[in-house]
């Protein structure tokens, strides 16, 4: 019913009224868990296995929720869409990442570069090209430590935005990446479309690729096509030798996944960083 608040939740049948009533009060709880500041965010490094040096890190949201334990962002993110709940989530990311390297930095360690996750929403917001520089500004951060993955079903929703902002945030010095790349409809046009530096060949590519032939040339086809985009490649759900071997022939250096690391809480980060300068 329309009384029943901004959601504007319809009951149309018992069974749906069970999941809108879970949803309602995980709702509920998301709202006073940003506020509460039980959002905390790990961190997965991602590995150039040509230099063996570590070159950057994704941060990754998870909710520590007292009742509820350690929730994957699976959980929560499509209805932190739904709610436009995202925005300040996205901004509260943004801010601590970029706090998290800068101390890094400042602690002496190698610098690297940070990988934020933004959100459909976050793209279309007329105000995100500020939102970015003025984080950057008040952390001291310089762009050229911060990427920022987007996916191709965030650029289809309005890809005359998309564009701009995302050339303006490049001509800022921040690097795009595309994340989750092969999975969508028109990954290939979108290559000339935007202005990538980065692609994040999907886990799903690299899952089985010790037995799937065809898994082996699509990502040959895609490293031909990097290299004549000038495109950084990283392959994502590195989680066996064989998949690293595979990798390694077809002239993939970078790399991310389980067998380097598991994303990261920011003190054993920093535990990875100066066990790697010691290697
Ligand atoms: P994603 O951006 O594709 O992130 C990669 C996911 O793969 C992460 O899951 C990571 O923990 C997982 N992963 C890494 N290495 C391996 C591996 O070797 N094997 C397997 N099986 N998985 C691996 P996670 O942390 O649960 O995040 C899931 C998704 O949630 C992310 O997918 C991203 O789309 C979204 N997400 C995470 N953090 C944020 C955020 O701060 N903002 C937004 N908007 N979305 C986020
Ligand atoms: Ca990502
Ligand atoms: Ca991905
Ligand atoms: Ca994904």
């Amino acid at each position: 019913t329309k009384e029943s608040g901004r959601n504007h939740y319809q009951f149309y049948n018992p069974q749906m009224g069970v999941e809108i009533a879970e949803n309602f009060t995980l709702e509920n709880q998301l709202h006073q868990a940003v506020k509460n500041g039980e959002m905390i965010l790990h961190y997965q490094p991602q590995i150039n296995i040509k230099t063996g040096q570590v070159y950057g890190l994704e941060a990754l949201i998870r909710w520590k929720s007292p009742q509820l334990g350690l929730i994957k962002p699976g959980k929560f993110i499509p209805l932190a869409e739904k709610t436009g709940l995202i925005l300040p989530m996205g901004e509260w990311v943004l801010k601590t990442a970029c706090q998290q390297n800068k101390k890094w930095q400042q602690m002496g360690l190698p610098p690297v570069i940070i990988s934020v996750n933004l959100s459909a929403q976050q793209l279309q917001q007329p105000n995100l090209i500020e939102t970015v520089e003025n984080t950057l500004e008040s952390v001291g951060l310089d762009p050229k430590w911060l990427e920022l993955e987007v996916t191709e079903s965030m650029l289809m929703k309005n890809i005359t935005i998309a564009k701009k902002t995302l050339q303006e945030l490049r001509e800022m010095g921040v690097y795009i990446s595309m994340d989750d790349f092969g999975t969508g409809y028109s990954s290939l046009g979108y290559l000339k479309k935007f202005p990538f530096d980065t692609l994040k060949i999907d886990q799903s590519f690299v899952k089985e690729l010790n037995q799937s032939s065809q898994d082996l040339h699509i990502i040959s086809a895609i490293m031909t096509l990097s290299r004549g985009f000038n495109l950084r490649v990283i392959a994502e759900g590195v989680e066996n030798q064989e998949q690293l071997k595979l990798l390694k022939e077809l002239n993939c250096e970078e790399m991310q996944g389980y067998l380097f690391s598991r994303p990261l809480s920011s003190e054993d980060v920093l535990k990875y960083l100066i066990g790697f300068q010691k290697q």
